[in-house]
């Protein structure tokens, strides 16, 4: 039997879409560590009415844990512990101990921000923080709103419910004593790792893939499997106990072997980390010269830490005069064959790599939209240029969607079309 986890993640901010959840998300991987999978991710607004749904689906669910996130600041519309106290049959009590401690880290906060201090609504405030359900264990404070594990009360069955504050800096520096406690390792106990293995292609079909895995039926028990398409980019997640490795091992060997043209990473890796590692690995440097993404790429190829190793910099060159000053681009050819072709596109990636010294030269030139097309060159049309180790390659890419759509699936492709360059991959 594996152990489950629900989550519930409240914030009307996080409901609404005004501020992404990353909580859930971050819950879910740090559990998997432990064994444990996650059922239900809810989210709910800073209302005690929905709380307390959420809690009783998780709960009448079966899972193992309840893990909430949010809702424990000093304002009237931070619930969340009393809510929780009151599904576990437990009454809150004044914690004198964790009084005094929120009280000092207020003082400290209030004194490092130079705020006016308003002694009596602080000590309201810190009273209010202060308050626990009885029985649970407290979680010290990373910001000011102390944690909790509430197990249920005498007399009642259920799962015990960990209450984690919303920023997600405190709630995963709250995490290490979370496992600590006593009714989260009694959940934990005896649970052995869940793994994940991820395996990516670029140029496959998803359809293709689950054909290929349908073929496999019947050697694929203990595996659960999902695939996804991100980006153009197959997305292969394998999560399986650690009895079934020998089982991934061979699926892991099947898929290798059948998309061996278009398995890009085997081992998790994002393209990113992919191209930085083969630029790295050989020790060459690249460049850009983008006029439609006008810098996305290079910023992309800068979001890693340490790509100052292998990227020396990259071109914004929007108009024809920037092509020309900037990228060396002559302006007769941009007359001759305009600025989205094939040969600007050439011209753009040789004149990053002259320009700058580098191994590899990226070129971008293209129509992202939505104004801007004809019909010799309709929006989506996108050149793409890369030159370097002795070879010079030109695409042209019809992307569909939205003017952002085009831009960042132009920066995928890019990616991929240097990789392509650096570890060309073959049918074996
Ligand atoms: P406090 O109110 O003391 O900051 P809290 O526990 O009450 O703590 P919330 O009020 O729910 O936390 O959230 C505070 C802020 O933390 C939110 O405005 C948001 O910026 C961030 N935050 C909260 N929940 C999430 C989440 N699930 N994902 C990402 N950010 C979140
Ligand atoms: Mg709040």
């Amino acid at each position: 039997m594996t152990t489950r986890a629900g989550i519930v993640v409240t914030g009307t901010e996080v409901l609404t879409g005004r501020v992404i959840d990353r909580n859930g998300p971050w819950l879910a991987e740090a559990l998997r560590v432990y064994g444990v999978d996650i059922a239900h991710v809810s989210i709910v607004g800073d209302r005690p009415d929905d709380l307390r749904d959420a809690l009783r689906f998780a709960a009448g669910s079966g899972v193992d844990l309840i893990i909430t996130s949010g809702g424990l600041g000093p304002t009237a519309d931070d619930l969340t512990a009393e809510v929780v106290a009151g599904e576990q049959g437990r009454a809150m009590r004044l914690d004198p101990e964790l009084e005094q401690q929120i009280a000092a880290i207020v003082e400290r906060l209030s004194a490092n921000f130079g705020w006016p201090s308003d002694p009596e609504a602080t000590a309201a405030a810190t009273r209010k923080q202060a308050m626990v359900p009885d029985g649970a264990s407290v979680l010290a404070p990373v910001g000011t709103a102390p944690g909790l594990v509430v197990p249920v009360g005498p007399g009642r069955s259920g799962p015990p419910v960990v209450v984690l504050p919303g920023p997600p800096r405190e709630l995963q520096g709250m995490w290490p004593a979370v496992l600590e406690t006593p009714a989260v390792q009694t959940a934990l106990a005896g649970r052995a790792e869940l793994r994940q293995s991820t395996i990516r292609l670029w140029g496959t079909r998803e359809s293709e893939l689950a054909e290929t895995l349908r073929e496999q039926d019947g050697h694929l028990d203990g595996l659960e499997i999902t695939t996804c398409l991100r980006e153009g980019e197959v997305e292969i997640v394998t999560r399986y106990g650690i009895a079934a490795q020998p089982t991934y091992d061979r699926l892991h060997a099947v898929l290798a072997q059948t998309y061996a043209a278009t398995a890009f990473s085997l081992d998790g890796a994002t393209i990113d980390e992919v191209v930085a590692g083969a630029l790295l690995a050989r020790g060459l440097t690249v460049a850009t010269a983008e006029s439609c993404t006008a810098g996305l790429l290079a910023g992309r190829l800068t979001d890693l830490a340490g790509s100052s190793a292998y990227v020396l910099g990259g071109l914004v060159v929007y108009s024809n005069q920037a092509k020309h000053d900037l990228a060396g681009v002559s302006m007769e050819l941009i007359e001759r064959v305009g600025a989205v072709s094939p040969e600007v596109a050439e011209a753009l990636a040789e004149g990053a790599r002259a320009r700058l010294g580098a191994d590899i030269g990226v070129g971008i030139t293209g129509i992202a939209g939505p104004g801007g097309g004809t019909a010799e060159k309709p929006v989506g049309l996108v050149y793409l240029g890369v030159s370097g180790l002795g070879q010079t390659i030109v695409r042209k890419l019809n992307l569909p969607g939205s003017r952002a759509d085009v831009r960042r699936r132009t920066v995928v492709i890019a990616l991929h079309q240097v990789r392509e360059l650096l570890v060309p991959l073959e049918a074996t």
